[in-house]
């Protein structure tokens, strides 16, 4: 049976498109031929791009991924999130103990065993090799430097499963970083206290993005430029920015799109999806909602309030990012910083059919999946 998406505006991840068609089979999209008894979806004037892709999401309605590794809580990630126009996430594991860290590769291996085509592409596996003067909101007690020997455990156990896993750079050796890019896990620089000689020397290494911009990493000074200075001064290297208006001034947010330019893109972040939690307490890491961010009682940021199209939304009216390219950047460029564009993050022919509609006021933001 044939689907054909009529009487939209098409962001394909490459170009706009007015007044054509989207043609789908078996849940791709398709270039065949427009079938007499195709059944139509009239979007009558809206958008549609392909859903948007989170590459950092720390729980979902419900469940925090690091405190309940499970299966549920993957499935609440997938869930809530794909209400808000999110179709593609990797639920992230934060610093914690090793049993914990596998607990939730296996729960994701299992996930992905069950749901072969659905959104979850994996996990982000947020430390624990992180250095402790960046750790954010991280606990300091699992905190570690890189053992030769955890390293081969995760990688062992991780491989295929993990798609990003964030570290301080200048806590491992050339090998250990070796290691694990040869494992085909994408290595990402953060919660790092490297100098700008460390951070460039990381990326030249083949680390090809950062993780949350500005955020728990060495600022740009002008005598020392830091991480931000190497990521700027690299045009090759992603980088990931939260566009809730309190993880950085959108002000920061503009120099870093002129910078960046199209590596620049969004991720939520977020501790929990719709706000619907409004406390939290994980061991000592605790956090509070309160006028849409989660603090914890230290006063320190704790992960993110919004959605994707949240960040979309303030790409576009509170930075001044165009429309088209605020849409990019929730769509095909995380999907290029994880070398998977050639499978999600475009409208085009064998991609699959998992979209987000919305309207051009970006006041309402809807997913759709055939
Ligand atoms: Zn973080």
């Amino acid at each position: 049976m044939q689907t054909i998406i009529s009487n939209a505006t098409i962001h394909t991840g490459t170009q706009i498109l007015e007044n054509q068609t989207i043609i789908i089979e078996n849940g791709l999209i398709t270039n065949s031929e427009q079938k007499a008894d195709a059944k139509i979806i009239d979007l009558q004037n809206k958008h549609i791009s392909a859903g948007f892709v989170d590459i950092h999401i720390n729980g979902g309605e419900k469940y925090y991924f690091t405190q309940n590794a499970t299966e549920e809580t993957i499935q609440d990630i997938y869930e809530s999130s794909l209400k808000l126009g999110t179709t593609h996430v990797l639920p992230t594991l934060i610093t914690s103990p090793l049993d914990n860290i596998l607990k939730g590769i296996e729960a994701t291996r299992a996930f992905l065993e069950k749901n072969p085509t659905s959104g979850v592409l994996g996990m982000h596996l947020e430390g624990p090799f992180l250095n402790l003067a960046k750790r954010g909101a991280h606990l300091a007690a699992y905190i570690r430097k890189p053992s030769n020997n955890e390293l081969e455990e995760i990688i062992k156990y991780g491989k295929g499963i993990i798609k990003l896993m964030t570290i301080a750079a200048e806590n491992f050796n050339e090998e250990q970083i070796e290691m694990l890019l040869e494992s085909g896990i994408n290595i990402s620089l953060g919660h790092s206290n490297a100098t700008y000689k460390q951070a460039k020397n990381a990326y030249n290494q083949g680390i090809n993005l950062c993780t949350h911009l500005y955020n728990a990493m060495t600022q740009m000074g002008h005598r020392e430029p830091g991480v931000v200075g190497a990521t700027f001064d690299s045009p090759d290297v992603y980088a990931p920015i939260i566009l809730d208006g309190f993880h950085c001034d959108y002000a920061a947010a503009r120099i870093a799109y002129k910078i960046k330019k199209d590596h620049l893109f969004l991720i939520s972040d977020a501790l929990f999806v719709g706000e619907k939690v409004k406390q939290f307490q994980w061991e000592e890491f605790d956090a509070y909602l309160e006028n849409g961010q989660y603090r914890n009682s230290e006063g320190n940021l704790a992960g993110a309030a919004v959605s994707m199209a949240d960040c979309v939304r303030n790409a576009v009216q509170q930075v001044g990012i165009s429309l088209e390219e605020a849409i990019k950047m929730a769509t095909i460029r995380p999907a290029k910083a994880l070398g998977i564009d050639d499978k999600i993050g475009q409208i085009a022919a064998g991609f699959p059919a998992k979209f987000v509609i919305f309207d051009k006021n970006l006041t309402d933001f809807k997913p759709l999946v055939l």
